[in-house]
């Protein structure tokens, strides 16, 4: 039997990856497609090519029903299991089903099942995280080589992290090696901007014309970069003028426009918008609408009956409607996967679509074609930067500053995220398949014991598992002391006289403090190396200073550190310790 459609290249290519990882590996794995590349047909092929039992979950009926309505497109019988659809079939190959309906009905799959592919998979390390794996755990005990795949468009959140480890492009995601994810492998991945230059997706009107914008930025964060809702009621409800001439604004622009989607903030925020568009006009949706009233509102809406749909956040997945032209955020996100996902509801072809118009009203300032960093944004003004490791080479994406020229003049990355290809005959850097992440640090805190290097959140070292000492306790202590000096440092200066580099420590009140280090002799040029010339240009390019004159040369380029501790002797305050990368609780220089 031969598909009514032909798979578009990269959804071939995507095919093939599945397949490819599957011969070799039992390990999950993850593909991640941008809203709108087509994944159902993915699925649908998958399903296709399988001989044996397979099991497609979602969260959210309206994916069930389009999973399956594609694959039996392709002249194929599949079932639906799903309680939202008032179907229970499960005696077909391939059954397409609701993670609840399939969870709550546990005891009626106990057939054998070769793969369970997850649509929208970034739920199974959210919300749904018992579910998904309760039925991976059953259908793993009839079958121990269950193949697991997911497919989603935002395999990174906020709150979560990322949803695999390892990259197929030789990286590795997230910091720490003991945090759990869902998924091992990422084996295929295609970017928004892909989808759109081969115009696959329209194309986005970014628009900087907002009247009016609301400003986040001075709300508490938690640790994620997200605001509490609390707050951002609090805001909004001072902003009622702002709000008001912002959908002003909207519905001017949206004259020519067909479908308008308006992102609201809080379900309060949704409620106020909908208040100032035309009430004939308008939907508005909140997860606290009844499922009824909810597809009743989308139907019209797609019917073009309604022009406005206002919605939380309840529709950036597993909805939609082609025909929206108009998207208008008013929520704030640091998210790049939340934005893309978004703006993605509009991006979808149709017939007599030219563009979609994009406008944000919340200044996320979000580019939508920047790759996703993977850590909250530390401050407004950091982009994407790209970072080489100087150990392997890989190019790395943090968050940092760059100059006029574009030169990475500060970044926050910590550890290399490249992964080591296995050298000829090298068994122990592979286990099970795995490669080895890189060990370059950019930030490190150093093992008093042996001299490691760790991340600067450790407690242990990783090589010799002595604890490392807390900078917080070190300056706790420090403060205690009499004849102890710590200084906040701002800033540092050189001067040299022979062979000896002298620094100055400036603090941030105007004190000071003063060390040398003597390059004729060995032992303190190592000292200064270790310290300063490990950290060169933010540790982009350690150096070996063998001369005093190549430090002076270079000056700009070297570390300062946060804080500088000294003990009193007899005429003169000794350095002791030269803290740098700190992160705790005190207060840096010139922070607020
Ligand atoms: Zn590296
Ligand atoms: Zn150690």
């Amino acid at each position: 039997m031969s598909p009514p459609f032909k798979l578009r290249p990269y959804q071939q290519e995507a095919v093939d990856a599945t397949l490819s990882h599957f011969r070799k590996s039992d390990e999950s794995a993850v593909i991640v497609l941008p809203t709108g590349a087509g994944k159902s047909l993915v699925i649908a092929e998958l399903a296709r090519l399988a001989r044996r039992k397979i099991l497609v979950l979602t969260h959210v009926k309206e994916l069930v029903e389009q999973n399956h309505s594609k694959y039996q497109s392709y002249g194929l019988t599949g079932g639906i299991f799903s309680a939202g659809l008032k179907r229970k079939e499960n005696r077909h190959q391939v059954t397409f089903a609701s993670v609840q309906s399939v969870s709550a009905n546990l005891d009626q799959f106990s057939d054998e099942y070769s793969l369970i592919i997850i649509d929208e998979c970034h739920r199974v390390s959210g919300e749904e995280t018992s579910q998904y794996q309760r039925i991976i755990e059953l259908l793993r005990q009839q079958n121990d080589s269950l193949k697991v795949l997911g497919l989603t468009a935002t395999p990174y959140r906020l709150a979560t992290g990322w949803i695999y480890r390892y990259h197929y492009r030789g990286f590795v995601r997230g910091f720490s090696e003991e945090q759990d994810k869902p998924f091992a492998h990422c084996i295929y991945e295609l970017p928004l901007s892909y989808m759109i230059n081969r115009r696959y997706l329209t194309r986005p009107e970014l628009v900087n014309a907002a009247v009016a914008q609301y400003d986040f930025s001075a709300l508490p964060q938690d640790r994620f970069g997200e605001y509490a809702e609390k707050d951002v009621n609090q805001l909004l409800s001072k902003h009622k003028r702002v709000t008001r001439a912002i959908i002003e604004q909207v519905m001017e622009l949206a004259a020519e426009r067909k479908g308008v989607m308006i992102f609201a903030a809080t379900v309060e925020h949704a409620r106020e918008i909908s208040g100032y568009l035309p009430e004939h006009q308008t939907a508005l949706v909140t997860g606290a609408t009844d499922l009824k009233d909810r597809d009743l509102l989308i139907q019209r809406f797609k019917q073009r009956q309604l022009k406005y749909l206002v919605n939380v956040s309840v529709l950036t997945t597993g909805f939609d409607a082609p025909h929206v032209d108009f998207i208008a955020i008013l929520r704030p996100t640091q998210s790049v996967s939340l934005y893309q996902q978004i703006v993605g509801r509009g991006l979808r072809l149709d017939e007599g679509k030219q563009d979609c118009l994009v406008v944000d009203y919340a200044g996320n300032s979000v580019n939508l074609h920047h790759p996703e960093v993977g850590e909250p944004k530390p401050n407004p003004d950091s982009e994407p930067v790209q970072v080489f490791c100087p150990g392997c080479g890989f190019a790395n994406i943090f968050w940092g500053k760059t100059d006029d020229d574009g030169r990475v003049i500060e970044h926050y990355g910590r550890r290399c995220q490249g992964l080591l290809e296995p050298a000829e005959g090298d068994k122990p850097a592979e286990q099970n398949g795995r490669p080895q992440q890189c060990d370059y640090r950019f930030r490190f805190k150093e093992c008093p014991h042996c001299g490691g290097e760790n991340d600067i959140a450790a407690r242990n070292c990783h090589q010799c598992r002595k604890a490392i000492i807390d900078p917080d306790d070190q300056l706790r202590d420090a403060l205690k002391l009499k004849d102890a000096m710590v200084i906040r440092c701002a800033g540092i200066t050189l001067s040299v006289g022979g062979s000896k580099l002298r620094i100055t420590y400036h603090g941030e009140d105007g004190e000071e403090l003063i060390e040398s280090f003597d390059f004729s002799k060995p032992g303190q040029r190592n000292v200064f190396n270790k310290l300063f010339g490990r950290r060169f240009a933010n540790s982009q390019a350690p150096k070996v200073f063998s001369r005093v004159g190549e430090v002076l040369e270079m000056q700009g380029l070297l570390p300062v550190p946060d804080f500088v501790i000294a003990r009193k002797q007899k005429h003169y305050w000794q350095v002791q310790e030269r803290i740098f990368d700190y992160q705790g609780h005190y207060r840096k220089a010139n922070e607020a």
